[in-house]
């Protein structure tokens, strides 16, 4: 994997990346893209794996974002794909970044983001990952208990200090607030302790759970973070940021949910944060940025038919072994019920008069967990077939597992000759292309 190394410790990218953007400016398509490299990998004889990373795509996330939600800041979960391109591309629309660890904040860093653009945003810290990001001037991090405090006033005594409260997360299917948050009834008791400590409390944050259902959730959210600013202004703090953390999502049935959410969203803050009260708003989305600039390409290595000795009237089912699967980048299976369901497709064409035969997709460990699509109805497929996924940029990259020490996927950035123009990109990413 490639390093970068011009930080004090060096960070691994953690994904085969290509260091050159492919800039489309002949009229060539994503799709065109795909199939090149399919034409490539295939001529090999042994097909890899591969995404292609469209970075107009993020380009049009933000776009819609800063129409739908003018007063909110972005910074980007980096977390949910910490692919060096797309933090760059990021970086380069002017977003901030939502780091969880000490890598992460070097890499946001060794990438081209200032330190007052990060918000280390974990509430439970290693002591050492707090004194790294107190070396590197990263002040703003979230904290939910009176430990954290302690540690902090250890650790890094200038931070800028934002409460994270637990909100009501029964509406999104990955519930964040089981395991993060101060309840309501302990925000001030927590912010006593943090005067007491001398440290400097600045604002409140709160996270809905990724793959939010209902828009209700941000309006209550919100609503309970005031609460938290009158208890802080009542013991003489001056609060003056609000975090309304991620959960966002365009894909699907999320499609129509983000303007309706954002409607909500503004109509809250417009009421309890006006802009004359002149806090400012952030928020750390990181699935809406990534989750459809990603398309996964994978081949088929192996097949086998079966038939249920058992039952005689059943139809043969067909098994596929293809070249990445849940301990790779499609664990979206098993760990997150946020991603809407996987749809394979063919990449070569295929006539709608092919029968179609009940099929198990596995992946290539050699473990029974590792499988990616229960029966599902296909036409026939052949060793060496490329099978496409979309949407993928959304936690695959970032959760890979060395388990049976599988390639992992190489990672083609792409983007659009005047985006690259306009947005004058030679600079953000440098003499990588
Ligand atoms: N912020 C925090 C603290 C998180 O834990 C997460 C996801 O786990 C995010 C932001 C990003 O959430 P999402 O990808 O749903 O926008």
């Amino acid at each position: 994997a490639p390093l970068i190394t011009n930080e004090s410790t060096t960070v691994h990218v953690l994904y085969p990346e290509s260091n050159k953007v492919e800039i489309l400016d002949d009229g060539r398509s994503i799709r065109d893209v795909i199939d090149s490299k399919i034409r490539e990998c295939s001529s090999v004889g042994d097909p890899e794996l591969f995404y292609v990373a469209n970075l107009d795509s993020i380009l049009e996330r933000y776009l819609q974002w800063v129409t739908n939600l003018p007063r909110v800041k972005p910074f980007y979960a980096v977390k949910c794909n910490n692919t060096a391109s797309a933090i760059r591309m990021l970086r380069a629309l002017g977003t901030g970044f939502d780091c969880a660890s000490k890598a992460e904040i070097q890499l946001a860093l060794s990438l081209g983001a200032t330190p007052d653009q990060i918000i280390y945003a974990h509430t439970t810290k290693p002591q050492s990952h707090i004194r790294y990001a107190c070396t590197r001037g990263v002040d703003m991090m979230t904290f939910d208990s009176e430990d954290e405090l302690l540690k902090i006033s250890l650790c890094h005594a200038e931070a800028k200090l934002v409460i994270r409260i637990a909100v009501d997360d029964s509406k999104s299917l990955v519930r964040l607030s089981s395991k993060f948050g101060a309840s309501l009834a302990s925000a001030g008791r927590l912010l006593e302790r943090a005067k007491e400590l001398g440290l400097q409390v600045i604002g409140v944050s709160f996270h809905v759970g990724s793959g939010c259902t209902g828009a209700e959730a941000f309006k209550q959210a919100i609503a309970d973070a005031r609460r938290v600013f009158d208890i802080a202004s009542s013991l003489g703090f001056q609060l003056r940021l609000l975090d309304i953390g991620g959960g966002f999502s365009e894909i699907g049935d999320f499609q129509q949910k983000f303007e309706k959410f954002s409607k909500v969203i503004n109509a809250s803050l417009d009421k309890l944060f006006p802009p004359d009260s002149g806090v400012e708003i952030i928020a750390e989305p990181g699935r809406y940025f990534v989750e459809s600039a990603f398309t996964l390409a994978v081949n088929v290595t192996a097949k086998r038919t079966v038939v249920d000795d058992e039952d005689s009237s059943s139809d043969r089912t067909i098994m596929y072994y293809i070249n990445d699967g849940v301990y790779g980048s499609l664990s979206c299976v098993i760990f997150d019920p946020a991603h809407c369901q996987l749809e394979p497709y063919l990449h070569r064409a295929v006539g709608s008069a092919e029968p179609r035969y009940q099929s198990v997709i596995w992946g290539p460990t050699c473990d029974c967990m590792d499988k990616v699509m229960e029966r599902c109805w296909m036409p026939e497929l052949h060793v060496g077939d490329f099978l496409l996924f979309d949407n993928m940029g959304a936690y695959s990259v970032s959760l890979f597992s060395n388990f049976n020490s599988f390639e992992k996927a190489h990672i083609f950035p792409v983007v659009a000759a005047k985006t690259w123009r306009a947005l004058n990109l030679a600079h953000s990413f440098g003499n990588t292309c």
